[in-house]
């Protein structure tokens, strides 16, 4: 299996998606989701051209990211976030996706260096609870919104969600549609809103269907973990 291959695959079948979906070409950009990757295979992606790389784990993410200093990635946190580890993420990322409460948003503002930019953030939506525990519910997003407009270290720049696995893809669909819609209502309320990042291997063509601007994936770049 060769990474750069897989790449081209993933990056064609955006292109195709979003001619057929009638989204404008280069709306759909890529996260290559490295958890659990090696710092080889990171690199093998980046050789190939990949800038954009999301960790879940701190110290993971932390030795791979000494490790590859040299090189001019953008590193994005999607994993849940304790409290008690919040500096550096502050302190070592561009963008954090998984903004999900205010104890979090106010840490990282504080904790953000005021020597670098303000700090990227989503705020990650629970569209379907069941499933998976992390994100706010839709109720909350807006309030959180709010909150985080008050914060000059960190700028909201949109929402992050893991829909439900699901085989069928009117489903899928619907789930994405929904956080679109929600999505539309915050950029109309808010500047700098400009990021939608939902879809990962299994389901990144109903995501492309419905709007996304950052899909991240993982599996179909590197196979199962
Ligand atoms: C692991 C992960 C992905 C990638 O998932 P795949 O199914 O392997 O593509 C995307 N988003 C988040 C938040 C992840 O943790």
């Amino acid at each position: 299996m060769l990474i750069a291959d897989n790449l081209t695959n993933i990056k064609n079948k955006i292109a195709e998606y979003e001619k057929k979906y009638a989204r404008i070409a280069g709306s759909v950009k890529l996260l290559v989701a490295s958890k659990a990757q090696s710092i080889e295979k990171i690199n093998a992606a980046y050789t190939a051209g990949q800038r954009l790389f999301g960790e879940n784990y701190l110290q993971e993410a932390l030795v791979k990211m000494d490790a590859l200093t040299e090189k001019d990635i953008i590193w994005y946190f999607i994993g849940q976030i304790q409290r008690n580890k919040t500096r550096k993420i502050a302190e070592r990322f561009n963008w954090v996706l998984s903004v999900a409460d205010d104890v979090i948003a106010k840490r990282l503002n504080d904790q953000r260096p005021s020597s670098l930019p303000p700090l990227n953030i989503c705020i990650q939506v629970n569209i379907s609870d069941e499933v998976s525990k992390s994100g706010i519910k839709e109720n909350d997003v807006f309030k959180l919104a709010a909150l985080c407009q008050q914060l000059p270290q960190i700028k909201l720049r949109g929402l992050m969600a893991i829909p439900a696995p699901t085989n069928n893809f009117r489903n899928a669909k619907q789930a994405h549609h929904e956080l679109f819609l929600l999505w539309k209502k915050l950029r109309n309320q808010y500047e700098d809103i400009d990021t939608l990042s939902m879809g990962m291997s299994d389901d990144f063509e109903a995501a492309i269907a419905e709007g996304t601007t950052l899909i991240r994936i993982g599996t179909a770049i590197f196979g199962d973990r």
